[in-house]
């Protein structure tokens, strides 16, 4: 199926995880894609599994001289973006009482900061009627524990969404929000849970889920693909995949 032949697309934080998922669809269905992330061997061990249409780029999307470089990169490579996924994260459990000023920085930094010039820095290169997906989280609107800072930020994100759809919109450019559930890419082992509280979170998060499973990141990729280059007539949401847990 070659759906997306004619199609270039960024995404950032592709090397693993839901942007990896989002790329996969993506290259299977004929696109280029640049996909961003910190960690070069993830980067190189994507490119190894997904083949020459994904193109990646090395950077922290925290800073401002990276996210420079990284557009002047796609411009060369791609030209024209018809979809933009921001979906570089981190997602440490930040305890209300112990959290530091350098954790909330730093989260605030990578998941609020960097996705907010992401989009700028790649506006210019958007073309008409392009979509930009930003991935947000049920914790937005979710009192879950121990993530008050990463809820905070994700909150932040949506609300982005809405006033960068309004900035857009007169260019025909769509925005919108993804909003996963617990979906199992590996975070867990990236949150510095010994492997008996990573036991306990997941199976917590399971027996919380309406549907009793974690989402997987090609079930938030067909959605994420979905707002970007389908849902033409549908601009400043937020679409929840997340089993149900938001709404049952
Ligand atoms: P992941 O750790 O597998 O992927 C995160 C990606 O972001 C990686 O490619 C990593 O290199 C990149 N990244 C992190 N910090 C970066 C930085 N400073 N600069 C550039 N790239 C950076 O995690 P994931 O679960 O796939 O998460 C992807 C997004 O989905 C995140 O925004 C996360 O908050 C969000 N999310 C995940 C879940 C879940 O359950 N997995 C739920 C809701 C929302």
């Amino acid at each position: 199926m070659n759906a997306y032949s004619d199609k270039n697309a960024v995404i950032t934080g592709g090397s693993s995880g839901i942007g990896l998922g989002i790329a996969r669809l993506l290259v299977d269905g004929g696109a280029r894609v640049v996909i961003t992330g910190r960690s070069q061997a993830a980067l190189d061990a994507a490119r190894e599994q997904l083949g020459e249409n994904l193109i990646t780029v090395r950077g922290d999307v925290a800073s401002l001289p990276d996210l420079d470089a990284m557009a002047d990169q796609v411009k060369t490579e791609l030209g024209t973006v018809e979809a933009l996924f921001v979906n570089a994260g981190i997602s440490p459990l930040t305890p209300f009482e112990s959290t530091t000023e350098e954790m909330y920085d730093e989260l605030f930094a990578i998941n609020v900061k960097g996705a907010f010039f992401t989009v700028q820095k790649l506006a210019p290169l958007l073309s008409t009627g392009a979509g930009v997906v930003l991935t947000t989280s049920v914790a937005n609107v979710m009192g879950l524990r121990e993530t008050s800072v990463y809820a905070a930020g994700k909150a932040a994100l949506r609300s982005m969404a809405r006033s960068f759809s309004g900035e857009l919109i007169p260019r025909g450019i769509r925005v919108n929000a993804i909003s996963p559930g617990p979906i199992d890419t590996g975070v867990l082992d990236k949150m510095n849970l010994t492997e008996e509280a990573a036991a306990q979170f997941k199976a917590e998060r399971i027996a919380q889920n309406p549907m009793r499973r974690y989402g997987t990141p090609a079930e938030i990729a067909r959605a994420a693909a979905f707002l970007a280059f389908d849902a033409t007539y549908t601009t400043g949401i937020e679409l929840a995949v997340d089993g149900g847990t938001t709404q049952l």
